[in-house]
């Protein structure tokens, strides 16, 4: 349709739709249908922090605010970055936006020209690609593999580098992969990246506070400070602190940039939800200890989950260091045909199978760019992961 705008016709539909709506349409149908599809905490939302909201609205902050965050949120970001980032920066160099999303969303847009190149580590977050074709950037996807634990090598960053790119998008703990990057990890590549000055480093840390077995979280700017005048830390309190619906992100960086984020910003969403900003306050200051509680029930989930699957007849399932995701491989599937009389030749065709067959709702891993394999998502209570993971070994077992 030519009143569409060209921009958007670069942008896929997102590629987790289709297996979404075939899962409710088989769940209306009445099938039985575990759902392990949404990349969202089971938990609730603490009740400190819930309060503070309804506090916000009995005291009537319920108007318009800073555009990028009112002046107490900023603050206390300022101080998470200095107390678990060993990052300093002032007010002046935080943007609060409407979810982690509209943080990226807004610095591609504020800085993104034809040409640019975005590297991008595969398997990614279904948004990347995207969202840097709408900012009218080029996503340079540069796969890693399971033998690498999906981790990034200093080489392939090395070759992906040209002189038109812009940005490296780094993602740690990692959606869809689960992967975290030690220290040396990291360290190698942002010495990397010092030697490219040109390139700039977007770190998304949404997954900082769900890592597992003593992994230690870092990010770029920490493990290298030379890359801090060219470093945009961001994170949010959706996953952290089971507060996806609120909609809070933000992020950290140079003062330049961070002013045209809020151009962006200021002429699209305005400020984020006033009533949500006041929670996330208190999310950030307010106590934190629930937090190692949650990290444990998701540790025995990722457990339990890994073992299954490593029980299951095709699969390899790597042990991830945090988030909530699983990424295991169906290489062993490949070629078969299901007790139901579907051919597995990709890792869509194994879920479409899995889910009508079994009930049970993963996403595919062409849909994040790397094949063949697919994410669950744990996020979900022991008794309903045994149960998706009996139905997944018995599946791959009737594969012939
Ligand atoms: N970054 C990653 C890696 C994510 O997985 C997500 C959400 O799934 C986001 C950012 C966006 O989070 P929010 O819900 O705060 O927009």
């Amino acid at each position: 349709m030519t009143f569409l705008s060209k921009t958007l016709a670069r942008v896929k539909p997102s590629p987790t739709v289709a297996i979404t709506q075939l899962a409710r349409e088989l769940a209306e149908g009445g099938k039985d249908v575990i759902g392990l599809a949404a990349g969202e905490p089971d938990f609730d939302t603490p009740e400190n922090i819930k309060a503070a909201a309804v506090a916000a609205i009995a005291a009537g902050k319920t108007k318009y605010t800073a555009p990028d965050g009112i002046p107490e949120l900023k603050k206390a970001i300022c101080a998470k970055f200095l107390r678990e980032n060993e990052l300093s920066y002032q007010s002046s160099q935080v943007s609060v936006s409407t979810g982690g999303k509209q943080v990226l969303y807004n610095a591609f847009m504020a800085t993104l020209n034809p040409g640019d190149e975005v590297v991008i580590p595969a398997p990614y977050w279904v948004s990347y690609p995207d969202m840097v074709l709408l900012g009218g950037g080029t996503p340079v996807v540069v796969e890693t593999s399971i033998d690498t634990g999906f981790k990034l090598t200093p080489e392939a960053l090395e070759a992906a580098i040209t002189p038109q790119t812009k940005w490296f998008l780094f993602n740690s703990p990692s959606n869809p992969t689960g992967a975290g990057y030690t220290w040396d990890e990291l360290k190698a590549l942002t010495d990397v990246l010092m030697r490219h000055p040109h390139v700039w480093v977007m770190s998304d840390d949404m997954y900082e506070h769900l890592a597992y077995d003593g992994f230690k979280f870092c990010s770029p700017a920490q493990v290298e400070p030379g890359l801090y005048d060219r470093t945009l830390t961001c994170n949010g309190v959706s996953k952290a602190y089971a507060m996806t619906g609120w909609r809070i992100g933000y992020a950290a960086g140079p003062e330049p940039l961070i002013a045209a984020m809020r151009k962006v910003q200021s002429q699209s969403t305005t400020n984020p939800c006033s009533i949500s900003q006041w929670a996330a306050v208190e999310a950030l200051n307010g106590p934190q200890d629930f937090l190692a509680t949650r990290c444990e029930a998701f540790l025995a989930r990722r457990d339990l989950v890994v073992a299954m699957l490593n029980d299951a007849a095709g699969i390899t399932c790597p042990v991830p260091e945090g988030a909530f995701y699983v990424y295991p491989s169906i290489a062993g599937c490949l070629g078969k045909t299901s007790a139901g009389g579907a051919l597995i030749d990709s890792d869509q065709a194994f879920v479409t199978a899995l889910l009508e067959e079994t009930g049970v709702a993963v996403v595919h891993g062409a849909a994040f760019g790397l094949s063949p394999h697919f994410r669950v998502s744990y996020a979900t209570s022991e008794s309903i992961l045994t149960e998706a993971c009996s139905r997944i070994q018995k599946f791959c077992a009737g594969l012939k």
